[in-house]
């Protein structure tokens, strides 16, 4: 299936959501990918076939293609690369500017293997705008081999969403790539059969029906660096003003659902976006939206709108525990269950997941919590082994003698549950539905009380 027209040799450098699925897709296109990652459990697992993360498809496609696949904690083949991928995480520091240490150190390990020839350096994290020119200024410092003509930078941002990240990466909207032209010609190439879409799909993610190619944007390497921050600082907004409407919506009695369909039917707003609820988790709106606010202040520059986005959004965890605390009065020795753990469905990352926050809210009310995810609870076992809660052994279990049950995350299996089944199993059958997915009335049938956001008359 070997589709690039000049096959090249490819070196991602970190094997986490986004490197693991950057070399999945650059293997599947034709090119020869080495994964570099500094977690040495990480390493052997990769190498024993098997993936460290929930990614539907993805052990699939890694399979698929292991011949052009191999991973190791070695970056001696970045000396035989065409092209470099840094893919390691930025996480906020501590006053919620990107930390921006293994981006630092990956690009000195770079440096120390850089070879004669032509090679790009690829920037697929999340960084800072200025960041690709500091990159350029560190390899020429470390670099013993260093040429400016030779070795190039260039910014290409990641827009992938954990949960559908091989269909995001087959068939982007867009692909954009900041730097010096002549980079930008190595980029294009290599992209070359997803631009031209010419690739045979893997068996599990069909080209949608409908798409063509993506858009390409070339750009400067500050305005690649922007774009990717003002994205995700965009669609942030979008759901932090449907949860601000859904508060109003309460206390008018109009109804949110009905309210977003109504103007995301105007084609200059659209409906992506505009889901009220929970709000945003998970790696990176939160850690962007603070990233570029913190921008702003390096620049003495207020950026209101989006610090407002912010608020919202961690005020809608707190918005939930008063609903719940409304129907039960006290939650001094209730017990209470949380339906989903991972920030959203499809994924096992439990990187700022509202179920968090929740757990910990819910423990200092006095609240015995119990919590249940499809997939991500092993990975709770140990990232989270520092709350207070109890793992559910399965649905059964999660509603059995609940005072509560609390829809945090919109998983599928929680949109077909057996009602008739686990309702009665409750001490009081109440449901915070916090993801608005109830569709049907349980109210009448089976003496259920649901709350759901931004909805004041009962479905
Ligand atoms: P991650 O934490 O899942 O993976 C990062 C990996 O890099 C880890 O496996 C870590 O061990 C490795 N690493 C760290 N330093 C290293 C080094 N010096 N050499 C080799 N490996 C090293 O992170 P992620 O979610 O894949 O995110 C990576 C970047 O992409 C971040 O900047 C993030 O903001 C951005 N991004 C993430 C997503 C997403 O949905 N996760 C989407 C778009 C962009």
């Amino acid at each position: 299936m070997t589709l690039a027209a000049q096959a090249m040799n490819v070196t991602v450098i970190g094997t986490g959501y986004v490197g693991l699925g950057t070399a999945g897709l650059l293997a599947h296109l034709g090119h020869q990918v080495t994964g570099i990652d500094i977690a040495p459990d990480k390493i052997a697992q990769l190498q024993r076939g098997e993936v460290p993360i929930h990614e539907p498809g993805l052990s699939d496609l890694l399979a698929e293609n292991a011949e052009r696949l191999s991973w190791t904690s070695d970056y001696s083949s970045v000396k035989e690369a065409d092209v470099i991928f840094i893919c390691v995480g930025t996480p906020p520091g501590p006053d919620g500017a990107p930390d921006l240490r293994y981006v630092i150190s990956a690009a000195s390990s770079i440096a120390h293997q850089l070879g004669e020839q032509c090679q790009v350096i690829v920037n697929k994290s999340t960084v800072p705008i200025g960041t690709g020119d500091y990159v350029e200024r560190l390899l020429e410092e470390l670099a013993p081999n260093f040429s400016a003509a030779q070795h190039l930078v260039v910014s290409n941002p990641e827009f992938l969403r954990e949960g559908t990240a091989l269909h995001d990466s087959l068939y982007p909207d867009r692909i954009v790539l900041g730097g010096a032209a002549k980079a930008l010609e190595t980029m294009i190439q290599l992209y070359a059969p997803l631009l031209e879409q010419n690739f045979t799909p893997p068996a599990s993610t069909p080209r949608p029906e409908g798409y063509t190619r993506p858009a390409t944007v070339k750009t400067t390497l500050q305005s690649a660096e922007m774009i990717k921050y003002a994205a995700n600082a965009f669609l942030a907004l979008k759901i932090s003003f449907a949860n601000e409407i859904a508060g109003l919506c309460e206390r008018v009695g109009a109804d949110i659902e009905e309210v977003t369909t109504g103007i995301g039917l105007d084609e200059r707003i659209g409906h992506r976006f505009l889901q009220a609820g929970l709000g945003w988790g998970g790696s990176c709106f939160g850690k962007d939206t603070q990233g570029l606010i913190s921008a702003g202040r390096e620049h003495n520059y207020a950026m209101p709108i989006l610090q407002a986005a912010i608020d919202i959004n961690y005020r809608q965890r707190q918005v939930i525990v008063e609903k719940l605390l409304r129907q039960l009065k006290t939650l001094k020795g209730k017990r209470v269950s949380l339906l989903g753990m991972a920030f959203k469905p499809n994924t096992d990352d439990l990187r700022d997941a509202p179920a968090h926050d929740l757990i910990e809210r819910l423990h200092r009310l006095g609240a015995h919590v119990t919590a249940h995810d499809p997939v991500a609870m092993p990975r709770a076992e140990h990232e989270w082994s520092h709350l207070s809660y109890t793992p559910a052994r399965d649905l059964d279990h999660a509603f059995a003698r609940a005072d509560a049950v609390i829809i945090v995350t919109e998983w599928d299996d929680y949109q077909h549950l057996d009602w008739n089944k686990l309702l009665p199993t409750m001490r009081r059958r109440l449901i915070i539905d916090a993801r608005n997915t109830i569709r049907q009335p349980l109210d009448h049938m089976l003496q259920a009380t649901v709350k759901q956001v931004g909805r004041s008359a009962p479905i």
